[in-house]
């Protein structure tokens, strides 16, 4: 498969181990971003769909089939699932490309990733321990680690396979079953999971993934009555209605929300490193990834060169579809490419200087956008607030470290934050400092899928990635026992 002609015309929702049409028979329609043109279809999930789901997540999760299963052999599940997903690898790639916008590189990247993510959780399945606690000789007392039930997992359309798989793995090993509703725009990896999780022996029920409009769908996850606990990835704003659903029914959430993720910049950086570090940070998968460093806030003393050199980096790189090897790809809608033009538009309202990028760029069908850097940002405008999901930097200068740390911290998002220096005193002074759930030093994105991953403030809570990441799907159970 080497073209968009070549992907499967239409795809069915997996519930229950089975492929099947939306209960209405209705499907949407998926776009090619790269060039506007209709991709395929997809079977669209209806509350009635979501309700089979749930129902066979829920028979799976009561089974002795599950209930049975050991640790270890969770575990083994994940290694064969991870196998399995090897056979799908240039579908992936080539998927990620058509759907989702991503370069061909990228696309490719995705399967390593979601297998080590496999892997990492199907090896903690068997060390998760509960304690004892002591009691006196006349008790025995101990703690268990129990599941919540049928997990329900909202993912959207930047990363679907990874983020879709390291919640799935995390919810498995820890003994749930899982409703994954998977984004309308781009969802097609996540079904060539479900294959493999078909190949793998993955019991029927276990994993279901249905896919659906938000207002639809997702809405009728969310407020589901008969699901457990909730990971959703997405815009605070969605995150708000999906929080609130979880309320009525007091089930615990993992949220994983926006960003505006700050890097600064101190004089003693190696500025090379800085701006091939930042640049990558912004204009990887067009930005459109949730701890891109939107923000960079750079030195007075160092500015002019940081900015002369990331213009330059920006004006360098190759925008093409994906497919084409280019740099960066296309955003992945048209209205997700209005709104990143109409907040450059009012960038420059607000008195910012455009230095290159801004709009859309010429000659391509779909719905790229021009690398973008802003410069002259002060720290309370709307440009240097709001979360873009594109490729545009703005550029704060600052003076003193206090001030930096500041403006650093100075926004509603809490997702990653970064800094540029050779002086290891300050890097833990102010990484200290940072409100971030990651905070990365001379290199953005320093971690991997070991590393704890997620939000303080609006950017939310619960953490994915990382041995935290587990301890998201259980509560703590304890037996006390009079002997
Ligand atoms: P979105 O909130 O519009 O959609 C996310 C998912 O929620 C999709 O599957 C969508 O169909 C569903 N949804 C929409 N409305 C819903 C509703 N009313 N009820 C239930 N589900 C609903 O977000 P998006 O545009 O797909 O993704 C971009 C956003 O996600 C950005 O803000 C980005 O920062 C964030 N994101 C965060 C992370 C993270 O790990 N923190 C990772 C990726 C993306």
């Amino acid at each position: 498969m080497t073209k968009a002609s070549d992907v499967r015309p239409y795809w069915k929702n997996f519930i229950n181990g089975e492929w099947v049409d939306g209960s209405e028979g209705a499907r949407i329609p998926v776009t090619d971003p790269a060039t506007g043109l209709k991709l395929c279809e997809v079977a669209r999930g209806t509350a009635a769909d979501i309700d089979r789901a749930v129902a066979a997540a829920r028979a799976c999760f009561n089974s002795d089939e599950w209930q049975n299963m050991l640790p270890h052999e969770r575990g083994a599940l994940m290694f064969r699932l991870a196998d399995e997903l090897e056979k799908a690898a240039d579908e992936v790639a080539l998927v990620e490309c058509f759907d989702n916008g991503k370069t061909l590189a990228n696309g490719r990247g995705e399967i390593p990733l979601t297998q080590r993510y496999l892997r990492y959780y199907g090896g903690m399945a068997d060390k998760l321990e509960g304690r004892q606690i002591p009691l006196g000789s006349g008790l025995l007392d101990y703690t268990i680690l129990a599941p919540y039930g049928v997990s329900a997992q909202i993912v959207p359309w930047n990363g679907p396979l990874p983020v879709g798989a390291r919640s799935i793995a995390c919810a498995l090993v820890t003994g749930n079953t899982v409703v994954l509703k998977s984004p309308e725009d781009s969802p097609l990896s996540l079904y060539l999971l479900a294959e493999a999780c078909t190949r793998a022996g993955v019991p029927k029920g276990a994993v279901n993934i249905v896919c659906g409009y938000g207002a639809e769908a997702g809405a009728a996850l969310a407020a589901h009555k008969d699901i457990d606990h909730v990971v959703f990835t997405g815009s605070v704003e969605t995150g708000r209605s999906v929080l609130r659903a979880a309320a009525e029914r007091i089930i615990p959430c993992v949220m994983e929300l926006g960003g505006k993720s700050g890097g600064i910049v101190f004089p003693d950086a190696d500025i090379d490193q800085t701006v091939e570090s930042a640049a990558n940070g912004i204009f990887k998968h067009a930005g459109q990834i949730c701890s891109a460093g939107s923000r960079l806030i750079v030195h007075r003393s160092v500015y002019d060169q940081v900015v002369e050199k990331l213009i330059a980096r920006a004006e360098s790189l190759n925008v093409a579809p994906g497919i084409e090897g280019g740099d960066l790809g296309p955003l992945i809608s048209e209205r997700q490419l209005e709104r990143v033009e109409a907040l450059c538009r009012v960038g420059v309202e607000e008195g910012a200087t455009l230095r290159t990028g801004g709009s859309r760029t010429k000659g391509l069908d779909g719905y790229f956008m021009a690398p973008t850097v802003f410069t002259d940002v002060r720290p309370d405008m709307i440009i240097a607030q709001d979360e873009f999901f594109g490729p545009v930097v703005v550029v704060i200068p600052f003076e003193e470290t206090e001030e930096a740390i500041e403006i650093a911290n100075g926004t509603d998002y809490g997702l990653a934050a970064g800094l540029y220096t050779r002086d290891l005193s300050l890097a833990h002074k102010v990484a200290n400092r940072l409100v971030a759930g990651q905070v990365y030093v001379n290199q953005w994105w320093a971690g991997g899928v070991e590393t704890p991953f997620g939000g303080m403030k609006r950017s939310g809570f619960g953490r994915e990635k990382g041995q935290e990441a587990l301890l998201g799907y259980v509560q703590t159970k304890n037996v006390g026992i009079k002997l």
